[in-house]
């Protein structure tokens, strides 16, 4: 198993938010976390990559606990990309660079700087690779910080909703992008996400939290409707439309607003 979570808790203070959470993730299988905000996937992520140190429980990578890497070796075990990400004078292309950390002695060499232009070329920002990465648009920067985790050659892709400021296009070509490489590359991949009909697309399984545990996980299966009423609190039709699974809510939507027509219409 190339991802183990077992058992974690956290907590800010003293206000427990993870409850003895545990997932396991293989090669080549994308994981996505669902769940309302506040359900602590932020927190999950950050106690995985070791941001957070957690209370109890063990997060294995490898077969060894991560505590046991050192700062470096964790990083090149692990690309993570925070839920908020700000520009500075940065060029896009030193900003990827920066992935390369773990593993530059003196200064970045060759391969480093043909791994990052290659990078760029895979998430289509070379024609950027000069621009400061404070004068990006939101989706591109959103790409920046992908292609930063990506060039860190990470066993393990953390992704805290890396779609969000994205356009359709984008999003579906971030999300294929990282579906190809966690299939193809043998990387594990855990994506945050509040689109459930792009993680119902792309990824390989589902961990559904709520109030800081794990509500229910497995496959595509388990996105039914009495499980979005649990978690989220609304109906929802599960269906499938063109050959992809989709997710619609029809509280206030479809269904109240027939019954709101045929009101005025009496
Ligand atoms: P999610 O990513 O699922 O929206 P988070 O992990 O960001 O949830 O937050 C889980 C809970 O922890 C929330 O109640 C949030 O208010 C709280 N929280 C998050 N970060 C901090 C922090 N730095 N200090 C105290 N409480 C926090
Ligand atoms: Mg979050």
């Amino acid at each position: 198993m190339l991802l183990e979570v077992d058992g974690i808790e956290f907590s800010y203070d003293s206000t427990p938010i993870l409850k003895g959470v545990t997932f396991e993730v293989k090669r080549r299988e994308m994981v996505a976390i669902l769940g309302p905000n506040g359900a602590g996937k932020s927190t999950l992520l950050k106690c995985i990559n070791g941001i957070l140190k957690p209370k109890g429980g063990v997060v294995m990578v490898e077969g060894l606990p991560g505590e046991s890497y050192g700062t470096r070796e964790r990083a090149k075990k692990m690309g993570y990309v925070p839920q908020t990400n700000t520009g500075n004078f940065m060029t896009v292309f030193d900003a990827v660079l920066l992935g390369r950390k773990p593993y530059i002695r003196w200064g970045p060499g060759e391969r480093d700087l043909k791994l990052v232009e290659e990078t760029l070329k895979l998430v289509g920002l070379e024609s950027l690779a000069l621009k400061r990465t404070n004068s990006l648009s939101g989706g591109e920067l959103q790409k920046v910080v992908v292609a930063r985790a990506l060039v860190q050659k990470p066993r393990v892709l953390l992704l805290d909703e890396f779609t969000n400021n994205l356009d359709l296009k984008n999003q579906l070509e971030v999300m294929k992008l990282v579906s190809k490489i966690t299939h193809e590359s043998g990387v594990a991949s855990i994506v945050v996400m509040h689109d459930i009909n792009l993680a119902l697309r792309y990824s390989d399984k589902f961990v559904v939290m709520a109030k800081g545990a794990i509500h229910a996980r497995g496959g595509k299966e388990i996105i039914e409707p009495q499980l979005m009423k649990e978690v989220y609190g609304i109906e929802v039709l599960v269906g499938n439309l063109g050959g992809v699974p989709l997710v619609v809510p029809i509280e206030g939507g479809v269904a109240r607003d027939e019954t709101g027509e045929d009101a005025h219409a009496g």
